[in-house]
Order: structure tokens, then C-alpha cells, then sequence
């Protein structure tokens, strides 16, 4: 289950024994004087990372001193601990206390950062003045690279600290979609003869916009601009939709590329579906690729005149049951030939997309996770028992959430805390991917 892939925001993992100064050097790099929290021996925090950045560069501060663990001894544990933080983490920030010197808790830790590969940065902490400096040199023998000298406690070297981790961390992949400006851009989809064509007909009669009117916009050929209850729209692959022409052969398959194709392109797609006919597998078809490729989804119930009352409320019932699996979407009655409720698509629409590009702290996030954990732990598995240790927002446009756990997660679990999350923050209209990386 577990890529590599990098997260948007890399994952810092602060380690150490007690007492060392991480939990005041995690207050220090996030500029907050908050109280420093108290940590209870085999209790989980319910926040342990937060949101970081320095120099513009964001990052995720992850404070394993209140991760519980089964080990025993002490050593043990925060070896226990360390590698946990190592096996979830891009970079780990190891903290010693000059004043101290090296124990043998510090040692245990050393080993198991040396074994792995992550990339580690020393923070020699306590040094508050020019004469500790000479402790923080000693700290060289562990064999990790410079030692950094600091305090955690008045700041003195956390800007070189934090040059130094920031040089340490992976290159930031470049942002994924969205975000680029110019209208959003919309594909209608759906099979056959649903009302596709009557439905643009419709939109674009209404009013059609002159592309060289809207600024910096690039328009595809078989593109067109549509305006949608006042807002503009990229409408993608109309030619396709237009064009009333079947290919002689092959023309299921050519659609269902054309489909696919405006899909990938699209950030929300209208997914039309005749209401007057029962849901059939090439609409569930569609659906699933929607969802699978992340895009914002409204559905659109169109014909809704063909439908009486007594069918309506059969429909109701056959649609919630067939298209259960996709309740999220946002979702209109209309009715492309007499116009009726056309308005409400573009409502439906910004729903969709405002739920796409949901951004949810990491710090909110991990409240939320440590309440759900609390509440309703992952079921034992052959004597274990997974756990969530934090998770973070990979990306928006979907929401995509990474969870960090202990262990693998129950497809059902994964479930269960996908439907909390859409409780809890909303995300109306849009997929909410989950990827889990388990601790190997
Ligand atoms: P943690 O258990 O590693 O999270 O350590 P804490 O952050 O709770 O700090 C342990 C103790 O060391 C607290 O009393 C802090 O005030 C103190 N401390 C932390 N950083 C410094 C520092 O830079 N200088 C000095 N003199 N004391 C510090
Ligand atoms: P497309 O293949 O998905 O583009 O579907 P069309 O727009 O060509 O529509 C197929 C047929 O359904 C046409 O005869 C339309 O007039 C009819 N149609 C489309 N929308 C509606 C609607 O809302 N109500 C009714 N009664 N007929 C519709």
C-alpha cells in the first residue's frame, strides 16, 4: 500500500529522549510561545504535527515525544519511536542536549537513524550562550554530520538550524491542478441520446461568450466558452458533443475515449443521465472514471419532464439505490428541452468545485484524527492492532489525505474515516482519495 511519491509537503519528524528540548524547539520553529505539552507516558497527544514553514518554504512538523509505544525500557522505546518517526517521515530532526552530552537513550536512536537513509539533521540544543558552543562541537561523534547549536528556549542558531533542514528536505514537487486562473473548465458527459447536446444548446443559447473577451485564456478549438447563471466556463469537448456524425465503426469505443479524454481535462464534470430510463452500466461506468480520476462531479437528472409523480418517487428510490455509491456528488433535476431548473447548475457546480479545492489544516486535521482514533480504534488484526499516528493533506483538487499508520488499514476502516471526514468538513461533490503509508 505504502508509495514514495513525494507529499506536496514534506514530512519532518522532531526525535529524541525526554527532556532534550523538542517539544519547546517545535514551539520555537512554529513562533509560538505556547505552552510546551506535557507529555504523559503512553498517551498519544491528539495533536503531534502541525503546519511549519520557514522562508516560504511549507512543511509539516511532526512531534513524536507523545507517540505510545510497547517497547520495553526506555531505550527501547524511543528506538521504537525513532523509527516509526524515520519510516513516515522525509527528514528527521534529531534533537541531543548539549549540556548532557550523549546517554545511552541518544544512542539507541543514533543506530536506528543511521541505518536508514533518511536525511537527518543534528539540533544540538541548550547551547544559550557562546560557551556551550564547545559542548555542541562534541556532538560531531555521533556521526551524523555537523551538529547544529541552539536554543530551543531564546532562539539563539534556529535560522541556521532551519536553513540547514530546509537544505535537507526533498525538492517540492511542482502544485498539481487547479490553481491556473481563466474560467474553471466543465465537461459534460454522459452516454447517448441522454441530452448532452440539447443541455449545451441550451447554456450556450442563452448567451455565448466571444473567447477573445475573456483575458489570458487559451482556448482548445473543440472548446467553448459558456456563460452559466453569470459566470463563465470553459465547456470542454463540445465539437464532440456537437458533432452528430457517428464514426461508422468502433463508435462506442471512440466515445468512451472522447469521454475519458474530457474527463482528464475537465476540474468538475456535469455527468447527465437520462431520468426517464433506468441507471445503466455504462452511466455507473462513467461515474467510477469521474471518481477515479478526481474530478468534482455534479449529477445532472435530466428529461425530469418525462417523469410523473408516481415515477419520480421510483426513480428517487431505484437512483439511491443504484448511484448509492456516489451520494457525494452534487446533484440537479432538469430538464434540458423545457429549461426548468437550469439555474440551479451553476450553483451545483461552484458547490462542487468550492468541496474540490477544500484545503483542511494539518493541525485540524490531526485533532480531528486523534478524536476518531479515540472514539473508534481500528479492529485487532491477528493480535495487532494498527494505528493512525498523523496524517496530512497531500493536495486539494481532490482533497487527497495521507494517513501515516502503524500498519495496514481495513478497506473498511479507510471507509469509515472517509465518511468522518465528509461529516466533519464537507467536501460536497468531490472524490476524497485516502492513501495509506504503512509502516513496512
Ligand atoms: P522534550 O521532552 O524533548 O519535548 O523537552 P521539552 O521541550 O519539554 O523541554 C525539557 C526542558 O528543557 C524544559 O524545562 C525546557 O524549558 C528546557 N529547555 C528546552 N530547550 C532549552 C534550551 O534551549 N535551553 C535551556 N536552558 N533549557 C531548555
Ligand atoms: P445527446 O446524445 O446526449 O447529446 O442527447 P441529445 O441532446 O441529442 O438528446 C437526445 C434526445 O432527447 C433528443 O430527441 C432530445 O430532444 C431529447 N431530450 C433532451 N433533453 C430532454 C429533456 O429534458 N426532456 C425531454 N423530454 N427530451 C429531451
Amino acid at each position: 500500500m505504502s508509495e514514495t511519491q513525494p507529499l506536496t509537503k514534506p514530512v519532518v519528524a522532531v526525535v529524541g529522549r525526554p527532556n532534550v528540548g523538542k517539544s519547546t524547539l517545535v514551539n520555537r520553529i512554529l513562533q509560538r510561545r505556547a505552552a510546551v505539552v506535557q507529555d504523559v507516558p503512553g498517551v498519544t497527544r491528539d495533536r503531534v504535527s502541525y503546519d511549519a514553514d520557514w522562508n516560504g518554504r511549507e512543511f509539516v512538523l511532526v512531534d513524536t515525544g507523545g507517540w505510545a509505544s510497547d517497547a520495553d525500557g526506555m531505550a527501547a522505546r524511543i528506538a521504537e519511536q525513532a523509527e516509526l518517526a524515520i519510516s513516515t517521515a522525509d527528514a528527521v530532526l534529531f534533537v541531543v542536549d548539549a549540556t548532557v552530552g550523549t546517554l545511552d537513550e541518544d544512542e539507541a536512536v543514533v543506530q536506528v537513524l543511521r541505518r536508514s537513509r533518511k536525511p537527518v539533521v543534528v539540533a544540538a540544543n541548550k547551547v544559550d550562550d557562546q560557551r556551550a558552543e564547545a559542548e555542541a562541537a562534541a556532538m560531531w561523534n555521533l556521526g551524523l554530520g555537523q551538529p547544529w547549536p541552539v536554543s530551543a528556549l531564546h532562539g539563539r542558531g534556529s535560522g541556521d538550524l532551519l536553513d540547514a533542514l530546509l537544505e535537507a528536505l526533498p525538492e517540492a514537487p511542482p502544485e498539481g491542478d487547479g490553481e491556473l486562473g481563466g474560467p474553471r473548465r466543465i465537461a459534460l458527459v454522459g452516454k447517448p441520446n441522454v441530452g448532452k447536446s440539447s443541455l449545451l444548446n441550451k447554456l450556450a443559447g442563452q448567451q455565448r461568450v466571444v473567447v477573445d473577451n475573456v483575458a489570458g485564456t487559451t482556448v482548445d478549438p473543440v472548446d467553448e466558452l459558456v456563460d452559466i447563471g453569470g459566470t463563465t466556463y470553459q465547456l470542454i469537448d463540445t465539437a464532440g458533443i456537437r458533432r452528430r456524425v457517428k464514426e461508422a465503426s468502433g463508435h462506442e469505443y471512440y466515445a468512451s475515449l472522447r469521454t475519458q479524454s474530457a474527463i482528464e481535462r475537465a476540474e468538475c464534470c456535469v455527468m447527465v443521465i437520462d431520468a426517464s430510463e433506468p441507471i445503466s452500466e455504462q452511466d455507473l461506468r462513467i461515474l467510477s472514471s469521474i471518481e477515479e480520476s478526481g474530478r468534482a462531479l455534479v449529477i445532472a437528472y435530466n428529461k425530469w419532464d418525462l417523469t410523473d409523480e408516481e415515477r419520480r418517487r421510483y426513480l428517487e428510490r431505484e437512483i439511491e439505490r443504484d448511484v448509492q455509491a456516489f451520494s457525494w456528488a452534487s446533484r440537479v433535476n432538469i430538464s434540458a428541452l423545457s429549461g426548468r431548473h437550469i439555474d440551479k447548475l451553476a450553483p451545483a457546480i461552484e458547490e462542487a468545485l468550492e468541496g474540490w479545492e477544500t484545503r483542511i489544516s494539518t493541525g485540524r486535521l490531526n485533532a480531528f484524527l486523534g478524536r476518531l482514533v479515540a472514539s473508534h480504534p481500528h479492529p485487532v488484526r491477528g493480535g495487532k492492532q494498527p494505528r493512525i499516528l498523523f496524517g496530512t493533506q497531500a493536495q486539494s483538487g481532490p482533497p487527497k489525505f495521507v494517513l501515516f499508520t502503524s500498519g495496514d488499514l481495513d478497506h473498511g476502516y479507510v471507509r469509515f474515516v472517509r465518511r468522518r471526514l465528509r461529516e466533519d468538513f464537507g467536501f460536497a461533490g468531490t472524490p476524497v482519495p485516502i492513501e495509506v503509508r504503512a509502516r513496512q
